[in-house]
């Protein structure tokens, strides 16, 4: 925290510091420049001031105060964040969750655990794995990254192939309105509940609808086994044949993941090598799991597959720590590239997994087309890219380059039937893409679902949805504050 000096302070932080007490507000420049951005780093803006609240009558009287003075807000977790949803535009108050950081309540006789929306992810399956529970949702920022963020992008994870995304983890938020109400949803793990499905829409809704103040998750039993298989190969397709083989076969694995021979370069020079052949096309990490009895049926099905592919070489994790070792070094993919590159720009598209070949040929032409390197690290399974943009933005033009190629690479998704994002949500980096997608019609229709609950657009404006001519005027707001 920067030095404060005595000095006039600004109507609005007055009155915040008024709610939560003075060290819980930042409004010096020199401590507002960390909020200027999340994990996009590429759109930064300077919020007013950053409010760490500690309750959700903190939240309440936040919201009230900043309503009641017309200053827009943003809900902000850990700022893993990587389409800039809790990026300010310039002037927004910043309401940081992370103090509300406790477990309220553990029932593991009915699988469910009560979390403020500031804990963190990996902490959860920390708590309850030595009494045989675990948390599902597994971001690979899930060291770092909060529940309340989790829900609000809806995040996925290598493990989400089996056991599905935050949205099927949730039973219950408790939601503090642009208005400043406080509405509960969910009721107590009951599935199935009439009208209409607001847990659904809460989840994924990018902080545009509310803040989430407390929420309830469904905690999973430790599978009884567990098997995982490394597979290597020297042409991309047969390992996206194998992908794609392996489902047919009426296999679910845990997880199905693959990363190309750029991304093994970066994760190879990097915290967690596991020494992979450097001259591969990809690698396949698989991983089984479920009762024990079933499982070696199944990896010997899964080589069997693999070996059917033309696979260089495949082998099975000898002992937890090896399968440690595989896992942490898949997890550090993203933030390896900093190991290949002084930038990257991460994309987040979703195809039918049997377009694999032809969306990675047409990601080549790109790469080639806008002279950048481009990595590709997926969550193969369930058809989840991640091209990777590498490029220098102390370069002159080289981050416009690397952005538009990235827009390219969602169109390529969008144009063989699937999305322009997977996980990560759409933000500010992908409002003008949802065109690839959407009709005018259709994003009247879910704008319109945002007024109900945020009429006034006070809550983190101009993210996810364009609204009409707004998603270019805030672009070039945004260069005008870039750093
Ligand atoms: C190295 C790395 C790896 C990653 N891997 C994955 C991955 O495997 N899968 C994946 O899905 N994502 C991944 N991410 C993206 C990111 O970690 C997730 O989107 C995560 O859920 C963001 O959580 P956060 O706490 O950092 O939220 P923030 O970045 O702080 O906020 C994200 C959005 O949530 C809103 N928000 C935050 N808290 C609340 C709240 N309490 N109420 C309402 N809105 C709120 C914000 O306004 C913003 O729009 C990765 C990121 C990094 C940096």
């Amino acid at each position: 925290m920067g030095k404060r000096k005595k000095q006039h302070l600004d109507r609005v932080v007055q009155q915040l510091i008024n709610i939560v007490g003075e060290r819980e507000v930042l409004y010096l420049k020199e401590d507002l420049i960390a909020y200027e951005c999340d994990g996009y780093t590429m759109a930064k803006g300077m919020p007013r001031a950053v409010v760490f609240v500690k309750s959700k009558e903190h939240v309440v009287e936040v919201v009230k105060c900043l309503n009641k003075e017309k200053i827009p807000y943003i809900a902000r977790g850990a700022g893993t964040g990587l389409s800039g949803g809790a990026t300010p535009l310039g002037g927004e108050v910043i309401i940081s969750l992370v103090r509300m950081k406790r477990m309220l309540h553990l029932d593991l006789e009915n699988r469910k655990a009560v979390v403020e929306p500031g804990y963190i992810n990996l902490k959860l399956t920390q708590s309850i794995s030595d009494k045989g529970y675990y948390y599902a949702p597994d971001p690979s920022s899930q060291y770092a990254c909060t529940i309340g963020g989790n829900v609000a992008e809806n995040s996925g994870g290598a493990h989400c192939l089996k056991y599905g995304v935050t949205t099927n983890h949730i039973l219950g938020l408790e939601i503090v309105l642009p208005n400043g109400e406080i509405m509960e949803i969910g009721a107590d793990g009951i599935p199935d509940q009439p009208g209409y499905d607001l847990l659904g829409l809460l989840t994924g809704s990018e902080g545009t609808l509310g803040i989430v103040t407390k929420i309830t998750v469904k905690i999973l039993k430790n599978p009884q086994g567990k098997k995982t298989v490394l597979a290597y190969y020297d042409d991309i397709t047969d390992a996206s044949q194998a992908v794609s083989d392996i489902i047919s076969a009426g296999i679910i694995p845990a997880a199905l993941e693959m990363m190309d021979a750029i991304a093994i370069e970066g994760v190879e020079a990097a915290a967690y090598p596991v020494g992979h052949p450097q001259d591969i096309a990809a690698f396949l990490l698989i991983e089984v799991d479920g009762i024990a009895a079933g499982i070696d049926d199944q990896i010997d099905e899964i080589l069997t597959v693999c070996k059917r592919n033309n696979v260089r070489e495949v082998k099975v994790a000898r002992d937890e720590a090896e399968r440690a070792l595989w896992w942490a070094n898949r997890k550090m993919g993203f933030g390896a590239m900093g190991a290949i590159s002084p930038d990257y720009l991460v994309q987040d598209g979703v195809i039918p997994r049997t377009r694999l070949p032809e969306v990675l040929d047409q990601i080549a032409a790109i790469s080639k087309r806008y002279e950048l390197r481009i990595a590709n690290i997926f969550h193969a399974g369930d058809g989840n890219l991640h091209p990777l943009i590498l490029y220098d933005a102390s370069v002159p033009g080289e981050s416009e380059r690397a952005a538009k190629a990235g827009s390219e690479c969602l169109k390529v998704c969008a144009d063989v039937g699937g999305s322009i994002t997977g996980e990560h949500g759409v933000g500010i980096e992908k409002s003008a893409e949802m065109r690839f997608i959407f009709s005018d019609e259709e994003m009247a229709a879910q704008t319109d679902i945002r007024t109900v609950f945020n009429p006034e657009d006070i809550l983190n404006p101009g993210k996810l949805f364009p609204q009409p001519g707004r998603c270019v005027e805030v672009k070039q707001e945004m260069k005008k504050v870039e750093v």
